[in-house]
């Protein structure tokens, strides 16, 4: 029986924030959520690696959870600049985001290395955020469809559940350009997402799908109200704690 979804409202802070900025921000971020009390949904924050144990610090229980934007498949070993899963979870973070768009495009991630990447968040006890969405190209080509399923098959692992798995759904094109899918595209974009997991797991269900690109105060009314959309992914708007805490309202 499909369990109740709880809002998820993740903030990618990406490459931003120097100490200063970056603890001020999650300062008035976990100040926010406290007063709030919310039981009923999840806030997120994934600010750069540099600045997670500390954000983690600054946070304590307010109850804003800490994530990574990313980790190396193994535990350990030769992987200069990389971040094992163990190594966010040491520091303090509870998810972490694998495959978002940037890596796949920027580093060439595959489906396979970001199911990987989402085993080795198991391994250490992270939920993994597992990020698909099609390009332009692929949209106006009318292969969306296709390109969220094969990616969906390709990058969540064996033995996901409910509990183990947050999806979040960015098309490419709508990322930090200010351009979002119509609620309609959103809404069929989701279902069909939902249908392809229901052959990966037998708790499709209760799976949260995020929507992630250019989410701001001003569309997260209409976008978090979409079937299907069980909160979202930020990047431009999580920097602006007023614009993220209107976002988490909304939820
Ligand atoms: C993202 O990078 O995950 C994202 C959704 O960015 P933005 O909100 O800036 O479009």
């Amino acid at each position: 029986m499909a369990r109740a979804r709880r809002p998820l409202i993740a903030g990618n802070w990406k490459m931003n924030g120097l100490r200063a900025d970056g603890l001020a921000l999650a300062c008035a971020v976990a100040k926010s959520v406290e007063r709030a009390g919310w039981t009923d949904r999840d806030v997120l924050v994934c600010p750069p690696a540099t600045l997670l144990a500390a954000v983690a610090e600054a946070v304590g229980d307010s109850g804003v959870a800490v994530g990574g934007q990313d980790c190396h498949a193994s535990a350990r070993g030769a992987h200069t600049g990389d971040i094992a899963a163990e190594m966010l979870r040491d520091a303090g973070a509870t998810h972490v985001i694998v495959g978002h768009s940037e890596r796949r495009t920027n580093y060439g991630e595959t489906d396979a290395l970001v199911r990987a990447k989402a085993e080795a968040a198991w391994r250490a006890r992270l939920l993994p955020i597992v990020c698909i969405g099609e390009t332009l190209a692929e949209r106006e080509a009318g292969k969306t469809f296709d390109v969220l399923a094969s990616q969906l098959k390709g990058s969540v692992p064996e033995g996901a559940t409910a509990g183990l798995l947050v999806v979040a759904y960015e098309p490419v094109w709508a990322i930090g350009t200010g351009k979002t899918p119509t609620t309609v595209e959103v809404a069929a974009a989701h279902v069909h997402i939902r249908r392809v997991l229901a052959s990966l797991t037998g708790e499709a269900a209760g799976v949260r799908l995020l929507y992630g690109g250019s989410v701001k105060a001003s569309n997260a009314v209409e976008l978090l109200a979409v079937a299907d959309v069980d909160g979202a992914l930020i990047g431009g708007a999580s920097l602006l704690a007023d614009e993220f805490l209107a976002i988490a309202k909304a939820a």
